[in-house]
């Protein structure tokens, strides 16, 4: 399987904080990973280096054909290949973030239009395409305020969807949702996972993890303790930690 995405002896401090300690991981092309670990562990900045929102103090990134060192000798990437290597990849994060004076069709054509130029008609079919495909065709018309928390965050999905990534990244996507909405958003991941997306997935939804990804990554500490199969880790954790975390969910 060729990686899509790859980490090499990535580190990241904040001041005297070492967040990540010479991480190195992997992700094949259309293969699902879920990250989790303890709150602080790291996850969020970790998902964050992988689309440079945080600049890693050291290691290399490698995203779809795109690789960046980092380290006292390399110099930092300039606006124009920051935002190229970001374009590889779409992120979802817990807080959705839609534009509240825009309607849910134009918070998806908006990144069509403006960072990849696209005519406006194509832009207007694929947004609706897209909303079609997370159930939201008849909302398009709609203001964010008037959406419910799931509904919202399927339209951020359908958001990142429409800059064409090669990867989709979700932090904690179900975190600030009410329990009886997560479940509308996860069958959108789980339909994006069947289709053969890459995806990398912080999650604390354990069930859905050890259901939808191949592999479970566990972080603690800024190091990756354990990183298998995605039921074998769930179901038979060989790591201590892993162990002590996994028993917070039974
Ligand atoms: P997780 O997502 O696993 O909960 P994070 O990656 O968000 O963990 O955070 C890891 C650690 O890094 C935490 O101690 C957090 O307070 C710290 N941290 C994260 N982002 C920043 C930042 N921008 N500035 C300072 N400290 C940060
Ligand atoms: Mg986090």
């Amino acid at each position: 399987m060729t990686a899509k995405i790859e980490v090499a002896a990535l580190s990241k401090s904040f001041g005297d904080h070492q967040v990540l300690r010479s991480v190195n991981m992997s992700v094949g092309s259309g293969e699902v990973v879920a990250l989790i670990g303890p709150s602080g562990s790291g996850k969020s900045t970790l998902l964050r280096c992988l689309n440079l929102l945080v600049t890693p103090d050291g290691g290399r990134v490698r995203v779809g054909g795109q690789s960046l060192d980092f380290g006292t000798s390399s110099k930092l990437p300039g606006t124009a290949s920051l935002a190229k290597f970001r374009a590889g990849t779409g992120m979802v994060f817990q807080q959705f973030n839609l534009f509240p004076h825009k309607t849910v069709l134009g918070n998806v054509m908006e990144g069509p239009l403006t960072v990849r130029r696209m005519p406006r008609a194509e832009a207007e079919t694929l947004a609706r395409a897209l909303l079609g495909k997370v159930g939201l065709a008849e909302k398009a018309d709609q203001y964010p305020a008037r959406l419910s928390g799931g509904q919202k965050q399927r339209v951020a999905i359908a958001r990142a969807l429409a800059m064409q990534p090669e990867i989709m990244l979700f932090d904690e996507a179900t975190s600030a949702l009410d329990p009886e909405l997560v479940g509308e958003v996860l069958n959108v991941m789980r339909e994006l996972a069947a289709e053969g997306m890459t995806m990398v997935i912080v999650t604390h939804e354990i069930a859905f993890a050890r259901e939808v990804a191949d592999r479970v990554v566990f972080l603690r500490d800024g190091v990756i303790v354990e990183d298998g199969p995605a039921k074998q880790v769930i179901d038979a954790p060989q790591q201590e930690a892993t162990q002590a975390f996994l028993s917070h969910f039974h």
